[in-house]
């Protein structure tokens, strides 16, 4: 069962706010490029666009990337990236001369640069529970980003005798449920039972323990 969204805004309303303890929490935005191209200055939401500001190195003789002396290592761009969170469109300039996508796209040619991507995590500071999506691939090429998702997440529910750890990993299909115990906050079981994926209502404590102490006796 994956957990998927329509675009970036309901990721990000998803990511920021822990069910379990009706609390907002801080979302990150990692960025990866698989060339190691980038370095990431800051990144903003407003009127619902993101937009990254990045360096782009344009690396394209490789001995240049390992010189000691960094002003020597290449040219560097400014690399803006602006995404729609709510139509999923975007574009980017690069040293300032905005580079409409689906052109020829010279600069980018030049750097090596043709896709990114980049994940959201985010922790709750009460109960520790977390989520980290699935990879945003973003194609230079293109103008249309199609896929967001969760990749892993988990929630702590606290019990009277021993407290719980549900880890959903949606790329697997799969919920690990440990049992964590009270006075140590070590795992009692070593291994997790394992179920297929399904959903857990987390928004009533009650009702998650009552679910989960079912799906425990009948496993
Ligand atoms: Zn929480």
């Amino acid at each position: 069962m994956k957990h998927t969204f329509e675009n970036i805004k309901q990721l990000v309303d998803h990511c920021s706010y822990c069910v379990v303890c009706k609390k907002y929490r801080t979302v990150e935005i990692n960025v990866h490029d698989p060339d190691d191209l980038l370095e990431v200055n800051y990144w903003t939401v407003e009127n619902n666009i993101l937009s990254f500001s990045m360096i782009l190195n344009d690396y394209s003789r490789p001995e240049e990337k390992l010189r000691d002396d960094e002003s020597r290592r290449g040219t560097k761009y400014l690399f803006r990236l602006d995404i729609n969170i709510i139509n999923n469109l975007y574009q980017y300039t690069i040293s300032g001369s905005v580079c409409e996508l689906n052109s020829e796209g010279k600069d980018k040619t030049k750097a090596g640069l043709f896709e990114l991507s980049f994940y959201l995590y985010a922790v709750c500071k009460s109960c520790s529970g977390s989520v980290t999506s699935e990879d945003v691939n973003i194609h230079l090429d293109s103008s249309t980003i199609f896929k967001f998702s969760l990749d892993i997440e988990d929630f702590y529910i606290q019990c009277e005798k021993n407290n719980y750890r549900i880890h959903y990993r949606y790329l697997r299909d799969v919920i690990d449920i440990y049992k964590i115990d009270k006075k140590n906050n070590n795992f009692i079981n070593s291994k997790p039972l394992r179920l297929p994926i399904m959903p857990i209502d987390f928004s009533d404590q009650a009702k998650t323990i009552s679910q989960i102490k079912t799906l425990i006796t009948f496993s």
